[in-house]
């Protein structure tokens, strides 16, 4: 079992550098991979630091290569590169843009590929398969390049998608990395957690992101880490905030604008709340909810005195709702 995972390591790699050398060196590549990849601001240097790629739109271009230069169909279909359907194989990939994803210590595990064209039936983004090889609710993509910033930042951005991570670095910004399009998990978390005890979630200026980053907030708390969030403007994601946006200017964006948590749910939820006591008594309590997954007793003490303060309710409410979530009362 340890060679057949070595086995998965070894095509994924080799996928890697074939789909980057397709997008560099092919005709095909050049006119539609790298061009869009440069349409989206994408330097040189970018593309070969994050191994982006492209693979032909031919059915199995691919596959063929990999079983010419001696790698078995068999790894091939684990790793999910390669679909085998009646004995005929195809690229799982075929025409997209290609995004690695590797581990911490920078092997490759899995793709992410994008479509080139807006067809709204198909898939924006495919992604590999689970195997062996790749868990993608233990894989954050970009970690092998943060994981040096983020210790030295003491601080990691969480960001959706590849494109954020990727622009975020072009920019200058290395501590980020993306849960890509799946709900942040404790596994995740934690690979975070041995680096820095803080996290700042950057999620897209639309209703889904927002969604994501409320989600995201109490998991973090329960895993003993301070969390802020910084909101982006309607419509834009951290990738097309920073592509406008000189380096200056979006640090003091990010510093301006990323709220502690009891701040950030308070604004967003105020404003929903519009006055109306029971939707603001429900939010009192949805922020109570967070405050109960700090184990760290002082923290939390500070955490309902600021609730309380901005909520403008007595702490000592504050407390007995606390004290009714802790034995799951509520
Ligand atoms: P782009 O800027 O290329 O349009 P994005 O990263 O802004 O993409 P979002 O729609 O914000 O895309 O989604 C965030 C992330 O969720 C993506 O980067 C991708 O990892 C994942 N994702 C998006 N759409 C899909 C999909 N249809 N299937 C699987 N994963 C997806
Ligand atoms: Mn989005
Ligand atoms: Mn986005
Ligand atoms: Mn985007």
């Amino acid at each position: 079992v340890a060679n057949e995972k070595e086995s998965m390591y070894l095509v994924s790699e080799f996928a890697g550098k074939y789909f980057h050398d397709i997008l560099q060196n092919s005709e095909e590549g050049k006119a539609i991979g790298l061009t869009y990849f440069k349409e989206r601001g994408f330097s040189q240097d970018t593309i070969e630091k994050f191994g982006l790629g492209y693979s032909p739109n031919v059915w199995d271009a691919f596959t063929k290569e990999a079983i010419d230069k001696g790698y078995q169909l068999e790894f091939l279909e684990k790793t999910g590169l390669t679909i085998v359907k009646e004995d005929k194989q195809f690229d799982r990939f075929k025409g997209r843009v290609m995004f690695p994803i590797q581990s911490m210590s920078g092997r490759v595990l899995g793709f992410g590929g994008r479509i080139l064209t807006n067809d709204k039936k198909a898939a924006k983004y495919l992604n590999s398969p689970e195997s062996e090889i790749y868990h993608k609710s233990k894989v954050l993509y970009g970690i092998y390049h943060a994981k040096q910033a983020i210790a030295k930042q003491d601080n990691c951005y969480l960001v959706e998608g590849y494109t954020d991570v990727i622009q975020f670095n072009q920019a200058g910004i290395e501590n980020v990395v993306a849960s890509s399009g799946t709900a942040l998990t404790p596994d995740q978390i934690n690979l975070v957690k041995r680096l820095t005890k803080n996290m700042t979630v950057l999620f897209d200026g639309d209703a889904a992101g927002l969604r994501a980053s409320i989600r995201g907030i109490d998991l973090i708390l329960e895993a003993g880490m301070n969390v802020r969030v910084c909101a982006f403007p309607d419509g834009e994601d951290p990738d097309s905030f920073a592509k406008k946006t000189p380096l200056e200017e979006l640090v003091r964006y990010l510093e301006e604008n990323a709220k502690d948590f009891i701040q950030f749910k308070a604004s967003l939820l105020m404003k929903e709340a519009n006055n109306d006591p029971i939707k603001k008594a429900d939010l009192i309590r949805d922020m109570v909810v967070s405050i109960s997954k700090i184990s760290d007793r002082i923290k939390r003490e500070v955490y309902m005195q600021e609730c309380s303060r901005i909520m403008d309710i007595s702490e000592d409410v504050l407390f007995n709702t606390l004290a009714q979530i802790d034995k799951k009362e509520i």
